[in-house]
C-alpha cells in the first residue's frame, strides 16, 4: 500500500486516541504533491472500524482515483488549503472541545504563555462565521490565517490545523486544543481574581518562537 495512504489512515486514529473528536466527526488528509492525489478519512466511517484501504485517494477536484468510499464532506475545504498554501503537506479539521469554545465565542486563543509562543509565535486567530459552501472555509481561512501558525479557529464551528505533514497537522491541532485549555481556565480565572491577563510580548513571543523552531531545539 502506498506509505502516505497509510500514514493518514494512522494519523486518523490519532484524533480519538488523543480526544480531539467524537463520533465520526473530524478528519486528516495529505497530499502527495508529485502525483497531486489527497488521501483523506473517508465519509462518515467511525474510527474503531476504519480500515487502511477505507482512505480515499482523491484528485485536487475531488474525483477519487484510489479507494471505493465516498471522501469527507470537507474534503473540499483541505484542497482549497492544499491548493493555496504550497508548503502544507497535512490538514487537520476537528470539533475539539476546549478549542469549539474559543469558536463558540468567536474569540483567538491569545498567547498567554511561552508553550503556545514556541509552536505557534501568534495567537491562535479566528474567522467570523461562514458555511460550508464552496470555498466558503477555505477562503475565511487564508484570509485570517497567520504566517507560520498552524491552526485557526473556525467562527462558531472548530479548527482547522495544517503543517508540512499529517502528523505535524495532528500535533498542531493537539496544541491547539492544549491551550484553549489553559487560557480557557487563564480567563476565568482572571475574571474571579481581578487579574489582568496579560499577552506575551511580540518580541518575546518571536523569541520563543524563533528558538523553538531554530536549530539548536532537540537532538540532532
Ligand atoms: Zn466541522
Amino acid at each position: 500500500m502506498n506509505q502516505l495512504r497509510k500514514r493518514v489512515y494512522q494519523a486518523n486514529l490519532l484524533l480519538p486516541e488523543y480526544g480531539l473528536v467524537a463520533g465520526t466527526q473530524g478528519n486528516v488528509s495529505g497530499i502527495d504533491r508529485k502525483r497531486k492525489i489527497i488521501y483523506i478519512k473517508p465519509s462518515g466511517v467511525p474510527y474503531e472500524k476504519m480500515k487502511a484501504t477505507d482512505i480515499v485517494g482523491i484528485d485536487l477536484n475531488g474525483n477519487i482515483v484510489e479507494g471505493t468510499l465516498k471522501p469527507s464532506v470537507d474534503w473540499i475545504h483541505h484542497a482549497f488549503i492544499y491548493k493555496n498554501i504550497p508548503e502544507i503537506g497535512g490538514v487537520v479539521h476537528t470539533h475539539s472541545v476546549f478549542a469549539s469554545v474559543f469558536a463558540a465565542c468567536e474569540i483567538p486563543i491569545p498567547c498567554f504563555t511561552t508553550g503556545q509562543a514556541d509552536i505557534f509565535g501568534s495567537e491562535i486567530p479566528v474567522t467570523e462565521y461562514v458555511d460550508n459552501k464552496a470555498d466558503n472555509i477555505g477562503k475565511a481561512i487564508l484570509k485570517h490565517r497567520k504566517p507560520g501558525c498552524p491552526s485557526i479557529i473556525l467562527g462558531r464551528h472548530g479548527v482547522f490545523a495544517f503543517d508540512e505533514n499529517p502528523e505535524k497537522a495532528v500535533f498542531a491541532a493537539l496544541m491547539t486544543e492544549y491551550f484553549a485549555k489553559i487560557n480557557l481556565f487563564a480567563i476565568i480565572l482572571g475574571k474571579i481574581s481581578k487579574k489582568t491577563l496579560k499577552e506575551l510580548p511580540k518580541y518575546e513571543i518571536k523569541k520563543w518562537y524563533e528558538r523553538y523552531h531554530g536549530k539548536g531545539y532537540g537532538q540532532k
